[in-house]
């Protein structure tokens, strides 16, 4: 059989863009930077673990390359078509070839389509009415909540000690009748999606004989919420910060507890707030893709034992503003704490001793979106940074503030006049 020529392959190749190719039979979304699917390669229940670099990505950085983290599968578009259709070399070329209408040679593909798999209509997601959580709040202050009587009797600051109503308010931390604390899950648009609800025993602790339970799959609420019908998305817990404190870094701990804590120890919401994903392996992409989607800057605080997993995440992600952020244990961590502890326990121990964090703030990255901002109300111009035109994000922003500080300055300008 004649070799299809070496120019022909090439031309094919670079034409080849694997977020078409492994699109054709996987349901892409976005997640980050990146793409992502159920892997086709194992028995995979949830997306998140096989992740497609988009062909916009340089080649130097794993661009047009799809990858599992579970069964370790990865390569091109040339090698999925491969490996997922079971075509040869010569055959994957010509499929692409016919997929890019680029000529190949007169060999017929031996290769029949997969049938479209049908799609089940998606439900609605749950919105929680916002009555509940007012609701919640209003059995909080009423009725004794375990966990919020221990953490008023932590050794605050007097600073700390007096804004900790504020920061639980913040948080929206509500109570439920058999003194369970509730957490509310409200996403970046202030709508409640979801609510946890957790037993603490008077040492701060979670009763780990009682699992958490969901709002939705409480007496009464079941009926009225109706979770079989919809879809039920977590965003993180704090989530709803995002549009008050617009410049804060957002610092992400594994519970709810050390979010709170962590937030009530420093006090300083304009320039960091803490979200909590709820535990060590439900970091989940999607909950990130919010932040993502401002450009915000992410530092991931896990626990001792937990790095691992959490770099991980990050390398999934493969967003830039994203890091595992280690400093505070590095530096604060001492024997007497253990190898359980995480950064609130920390805190507290140091509050306890008296002992002020021994590592700098985390230095973090400028808020390019922010300052950008500021920069046009500043002084009316705009802000050229070469290095930031590269961001498409960041030139977007750029523009549609430019418009928007020229539409204002024009109503301005017309209001004057009429005065
Ligand atoms: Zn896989």
């Amino acid at each position: 059989m004649p070799k299809i020529p070496e120019d022909v392959v090439k031309r094919v190749i670079d034409r080849a863009k694997i977020e078409d190719v492994v699109g054709d039979f996987v349901d892409l979304r976005k997640a980050g930077v990146n793409l992502t699917g159920i892997c086709p390669f194992h028995d995979d229940k949830h997306d998140g673990n096989f992740i497609v670099r988009p062909s916009s990505i340089p080649e130097a950085r794993h661009g047009n390359t799809y990858r599992c983290f579970v069964c370790d599968k990865k390569g091109g578009p040339v090698q999925f078509l491969m490996e997922h259709e079971r075509l040869s070399f010569p055959d994957a070329i010509r499929w692409l070839g016919k997929k890019y209408h680029e000529p190949v040679d007169d060999i017929p593909l031996n290769y029949t389509p997969p049938p479209p798999r049908p799609k089940p209509a998606p439900l609605p997601v749950l919105e929680i009415p916002r009555a509940y959580v007012v609701r919640t709040m209003t059995i909080a202050q009423e009725q004794s909540i375990l966990f919020t009587y221990w953490l008023q009797l932590l050794p605050w600051d007097d600073e700390q000690r007096a804004r900790l109503q504020e920061t639980l308010w913040m948080y929206c931390v509500g109570g439920w009748r058999d003194g369970r604390v509730v957490f509310w899950q409200i996403d970046h648009n202030g709508i409640p999606r979801a609510a946890k609800l957790m037993k603490y025993l008077p040492d701060g602790h979670r009763d780990k004989e009682a699992h958490p339970g969901w709002i939705y799959n409480q007496d009464g609420c079941r009926q009225q919420l109706e979770p079989d019908k919809h879809e039920i998305i977590k965003p993180l817990f704090g989530s709803h910060l995002m549009n008050r404190y617009p410049k804060a870094v957002v610092n992400i701990v594994e519970s709810e507890k050390t979010a709170i804590i962590m937030a009530n120890y420093y006090g300083n919401h304009d320039d960091q707030i803490w979200m909590a994903c709820g535990g060590l392996k439900h970091l989940q992409l999607d909950s990130l893709q919010p932040l993502i989607d401002e450009g915000r800057t992410i530092w991931l605080w896990p626990d001792k034992d937990g790095r691992d997993d959490w770099q991980e995440v990050c390398e999934k992600l493969g967003y830039d503003k994203c890091r595992v952020y280690t400093h505070f244990f590095d530096t604060c961590w001492t024997e007497a704490d253990g190898m359980k502890a995480d950064v609130a326990d920390i805190a507290i121990r140091m509050m306890r001793t008296g002992d002020k964090p021994r590592h700098d703030e985390p230095k973090h990255e400028p808020v390019k979106v922010g300052d950008i901002i500021t920069h046009i109300m500043d002084d009316g111009k705009p802000f050229i940074d070469p290095d930031e035109m590269t961001d498409p994000r960041v030139r977007m922003w750029r523009e549609t503030l430019r418009q928007r500080y020229n539409f204002n300055k024009t109503r301005n300008e017309r209001r004057n006049q009429t005065i």
